[in-house]
């Protein structure tokens, strides 16, 4: 999906965070809302990658758009590491990523940056390169950017209105 739609997303997961840990409420929704996009630093073309471009080219030629980054061990490698510096920030971050995950399992476009279906993720990457997915969702599509797009930011910016 689009950048915009993971960060709305994220935020969607952030809030709920934010809530079970108010004190924590910042560097909880930037964590979740860091995980949202961050799987994306595998393209240059992302709201991410563009900005970290010597990094999310060379990521790209290594695995390819949807590759390593867009898998279990990636999010585990993150939150794992993150978990270290804070627990609750970890999770943050680990449900962003888990979100962009979905979200792109379950969407579906075209070019050289998707594959063959243009759906899903490597889910088992390194052990299996296969990607598994939905093709429910096209990638920019009508029912993103008028359904998903708007419910997830209307909700949590009504959740997150509560939390202030
Ligand atoms: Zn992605």
């Amino acid at each position: 999906m689009m950048g915009r739609t993971h960060l709305a997303l994220g935020a969607v997961a952030g809030v709920h965070l934010a809530a079970l840990s108010p004190r924590m409420g910042l560097p909880i929704m930037a964590a979740a809302l860091i995980g949202a996009i961050l799987p994306d630093v595998d393209t240059p073309y992302s709201k991410l990658g563009r900005r970290l471009w010597p990094l999310s080219t060379l990521v790209l030629w290594i695995f390819g758009h949807r590759g390593g980054t867009h898998s279990a061990v990636f999010l585990v490698i993150v939150t794992a590491l993150m978990w270290m510096v804070s627990a609750p920030v970890a999770l943050a971050l680990g449900a962003g990523i888990a979100t962009h995950l979905a979200a792109d399992a379950i969407s579906f476009g075209h070019g050289t940056r998707f594959t063959a279906r243009g759906a899903g993720v490597p889910l088992w990457w390194p052990l299996a390169e296969r990607k598994s997915g939905l093709r429910l969702v096209k990638v920019n599509g009508p029912l993103e950017n008028l359904v998903i797009l708007p419910w997830a930011t209307l909700y949590a910016a009504q959740l997150g209105w509560r939390l202030l």
